[in-house]
């Protein structure tokens, strides 16, 4: 007997759509089965100002291959010398719905982002008055710092002093990987989501180093330990609306993940709503998969929730393709290291 569930069309809170050739190739990725995605804004240059959003909106809408429906839903990035007015205008036209901090050096494309947070006090404090959503790459860059526990560090040291420092700044913490970032959501109720990937639910950091590196798995933050893996499953799944679906799908080429020095990130786009799907089967928590990818996103945003729909059908093993092509080159899609069963119709 075919088993099948029916639930709004999922938003992705977290996505990386680049420019250009890379733009055209993995859009249609997404927009087969999203309904809107917030677009991350580290492209070279960042997208800073309004008009630096309005135009890459532009760019991605007109990438959009006839008959598909999606809407881009834009950010900024914030740096040192962010205007608060340009981001309170930008905010009160629609234009974006975040904005995004980036620790100086944190992840691919982060150069331009924030070292002295006193700097960007007074931003803050205007998207708190206009209730705008910071989104948080929750992660310290100083080198004494072990890179797995990065995140833990961030929580204690920059992000609880920012959120003491300016309330009823709603914040996102974004593709969280440890227990710690759980319990910290958990801990406060006011203000706080958290968007989890779809990887970070499938490995933790053996299977990114035992038994040969698999630069297909190397993300930031990275992967950590199992028990916080577990940890993120069990929110993923729990059915509490604070945490919802960001893939953080990253598109890099082959060359430049399979190189000396790789670069972070991993492409879901194509296969996420099919390994959530058994994600969330093997935890007994199918009836909480709308939640997670279609509803406690639009909640925390206050937008509403898509009008149309996804099934997902299990059947014989689905065929992901093992690429996407790309004017750049090859982009390879997450393999998850297990068969699939979830077979998604829109
Ligand atoms: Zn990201």
């Amino acid at each position: 007997m075919s088993q099948s569930l029916t639930i709004r069309r999922p938003d992705d809170w977290h996505l990386h759509l680049r420019d250009g050739a890379m733009l055209q190739a993995v859009l249609p990725e997404t927009a087969r089965h999203f309904a809107r995605a917030i677009i991350m804004p580290n492209l070279v240059p960042p997208v800073v100002t309004g008009t630096d959003a309005a135009a890459y909106r532009d760019r991605i809408l007109a990438a959009l291959p006839d008959g598909m429906v999606f809407e881009p839903l834009m950010t900024l990035y914030l740096t040192e010398d962010t205007d608060r007015e340009d981001v309170a205008a930008a905010h009160a036209s629609g234009l974006i719905k975040a904005v995004k901090l980036y620790p100086a050096g944190a992840t691919t494309n982060s150069a331009s982002g924030v070292r002295d947070f006193d700097k960007v006090r007074g931003v803050l404090e205007r998207m708190a008055e206009i209730g705008l959503p910071l989104c948080v790459h929750g992660e310290v860059t100083d080198a004494e710092i072990d890179i797995f526990d990065r995140e833990a560090v961030f929580i204690d040291r920059v992000l609880d002093p920012i959120r003491r420092d300016t309330p009823g700044l709603r914040v996102v913490m974004e593709h969280i990987t440890t227990s710690n970032a759980v319990d910290y959501v958990k801990a406060n109720a006011q203000d706080l989501g958290a968007t989890i990937t779809t990887h970070h639910l499938i490995i933790n950091r053996n299977h990114i180093l035992v038994g040969g590196i698999k630069p297909h798995y190397y993300c930031l933050p990275v992967a950590k330990r199992e028990e916080h893996r577990l940890a993120l499953r069990a929110a993923a799944t729990s059915g509490d609306p604070r945490f919802f679906l960001g893939t953080d799908s990253a598109p890099h080429t082959d060359p430049l993940k399979e190189s000396a020095c790789g670069c972070a990130g991993c492409f879901t786009a194509t296969n996420t709503m099919s390994l959530l799907a058994h994600v969330f089967e093997q935890e007994g928590a199918l009836d909480k998969l709308e939640g997670f990818a279609s509803r406690n996103g639009p909640g925390f945003y206050g937008l509403p929730v898509n009008q149309d729909s996804l099934t997902l059908t299990k059947g014989e093993v689905v065929r992901y393709p093992d690429k996407i092509d790309t004017g750049d080159g090859p982009v390879t899609v997450f393999d998850p290291g297990f068969e699939v069963h979830w077979h998604v119709t829109t």
